[in-house]
């Protein structure tokens, strides 16, 4: 969608270094870090929320906490505090589904 900030970064319309990229996701920092690793896992197609998952995103769904357990691994936070995070309804702001990976020192709610 050409009006879609994460649309646009996965596009590479909006230069963004990338943690990781498969075929179906990529990974990036949270422009406004709410916590010392705070990574977006954002799949490549414009799935708007959580509501618009169905049965077709198993696979999709396995891949990305796949990904979070490798970047939890990479990033040494098995031992530390971590948290997986999807907003929904008023709380998410980027119409575009995506997961928060947040680890170590907190410093506000997603
Ligand atoms: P949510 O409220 O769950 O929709 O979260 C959207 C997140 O996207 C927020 O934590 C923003 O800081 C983050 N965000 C918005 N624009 C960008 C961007 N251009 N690059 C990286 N993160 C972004």
């Amino acid at each position: 969608m050409n009006d879609c900030i994460f649309c646009r970064i996965i596009n590479k319309e909006i230069p963004k270094e990338f943690d990781f990229e498969s075929d179906s996701l990529v990974v990036f920092p949270d422009i406004n870090p709410s916590a010392e690793l705070h990574l977006l896992i954002v799949p490549k197609n414009h799935i708007i929320g959580m509501a618009d998952l169905t049965r077709n995103h198993g696979d999709l769904l396995v891949e990305i906490y796949n990904v979070v357990n490798k970047l939890v691994k990479q990033n040494n936070l098995e031992e530390n505090f971590y948290r997986v995070v999807v907003n929904g309804g008023k709380a998410q702001h980027v119409p575009h589904l995506h997961f928060h990976l947040l680890g170590g020192q907190w410093k506000r709610m997603v």
